[in-house]
């Protein structure tokens, strides 16, 4: 039986009806760039995240790369991230002319280890750019604590955590501001590239507008140089279509997590993902640690089963990085040893059955 990785058309299937329509409404209506649907998305996401402001952009790198500049972060200047990450991340703040400055993490949650902050903080660190790495909230509390006491900006890397809470609060609500994309693989995909800020802070909300509209408040009069970052209406009208199914999506990848839980449960050797009592996780990756990781990646491709390994390379590896000249244990050890299985919310228990019994034949032997 093989089984899907990822596969949006079972999902794209039951929306049909309604993607079609909203799509040939844009279609007719004339409006392609920032128009009504963009608006109203930016409205029903904030309220949904919980934050005053959403500010949709073209993607994820541009939430990220968008959020930082509005905070004024400039050639110069550090950035604290975890190195176990998409490099998104770290080229966000590259494209500042900002430093990354990596703070390893912590071997069960994937995320940030806060209590290792302190060591990398310098008078020129200006920001810490936390991710919620495969859909489960960073530490939150204790960065922000950091942040404050230290006087630093925090922008939440979120494009994998999409409906994720922290004590009941969405990620993107708890930094300066909060940076989600929408790439089809996240927890909400459009059908194509697109992003979005959250913040409280006007400001904020303010100045990202501006820098995704080429610099300008007031059409062809230019305060700064900007970008062309912007959603189209073609994205937005489907994200509107999804969004109110957001919640539904997470459930279904929750109990898939819970189905491979059960299933996986004391295998000696390999170690399932964690989600401490005050999270929601919403698996964006369901990734488990075994010490012979490629060992089973074959024996499971051999059964018709893919897995993906996020991420082979951590960053400070990562030759546009190298010049740190660092080492990072735990995200050392856990790129060897990370497995990420299917999860996506449309998958059948049979299929997540099939996974699990394949992986508990390989761990017995
Ligand atoms: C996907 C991703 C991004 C980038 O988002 P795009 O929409 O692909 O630009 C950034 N950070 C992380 C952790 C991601 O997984």
């Amino acid at each position: 039986m093989p089984v899907p990785f990822f596969d949006i058309t079972r999902q794209n299937h039951s929306v049909q009806s309604e993607i079609n329509a909203a799509v040939q409404a844009v279609i007719s209506s004339g409006r392609y760039i920032l128009g009504p649907n963009v608006a109203e998305l930016e409205k029903e996401f904030a309220a949904y995240i919980g934050t005053k402001y959403a500010v949709a952009v073209a993607s994820g790198t541009d939430a990220l790369h968008l959020a930082l500049r509005a905070c004024g972060i400039k050639e110069g200047d550090e950035v604290l991230l975890p190195p176990f990450t998409f490099v998104a991340t770290a080229e966000a703040i590259a494209y500042c002319g900002a430093t990354p400055i990596f703070v390893d993490i912590q071997p069960d949650t994937f995320n940030l280890d806060p209590s290792k902050l302190a060591m990398k903080l310098t008078k020129k660190t200006k920001a810490i750019l936390p991710v919620h790495l495969f859909g489960l909230p960073a530490a939150m509390d204790e960065i922000m604590q950091f942040a404050n006491q230290h006087g630093l900006k925090a922008i939440e890397d979120c494009a994998q955590s999409t409906g994720a809470t922290l004590n009941g609060r969405q990620t993107g609500a708890f930094g300066d501001a909060g940076c989600f994309s929408f790439f089809p693989t996240k927890n909400l995909g459009c059908f194509g590239d697109g992003g979005m800020i959250t913040t409280n802070d006007e400001k904020m909300a303010e100045e990202v507008r501006v820098l995704r509209m080429h610099g300008s408040r007031k059409t062809y009069y230019h305060d700064i140089i900007g970008y062309n970052s912007r959603l189209d209406e073609l994205q937005a009208a489907i994200l509107r279509v999804k969004l109110p199914l957001l919640d539904s999506y997470s459930k279904a990848r929750r109990k898939n997590a819970s189905f491979y839980c059960s299933a996986l449960n004391n295998i000696k050797g390999l170690a399932l993902p964690v989600e401490p009592s005050n999270t929601k996780h919403t698996y964006n990756q369901f990734t488990v640690r075994v010490k012979n990781r490629d060992g089973l990646k074959d024996s499971l491709s051999q059964k018709g089963i893919p897995s993906m390994i996020y991420y082979p390379l951590s960053l400070h590896q990562q030759k546009p990085f190298l010049s740190s000249g660092q080492s990072f244990a735990e995200s050392e050890s856990a790129q060897k040893e990370v497995l990420s299985l299917p999860i996506f919310p449309e998958l059948t228990p049979e299929e997540i059955a099939f996974v699990s019994s394949a992986i508990k034949e390989f761990c017995a032997k």
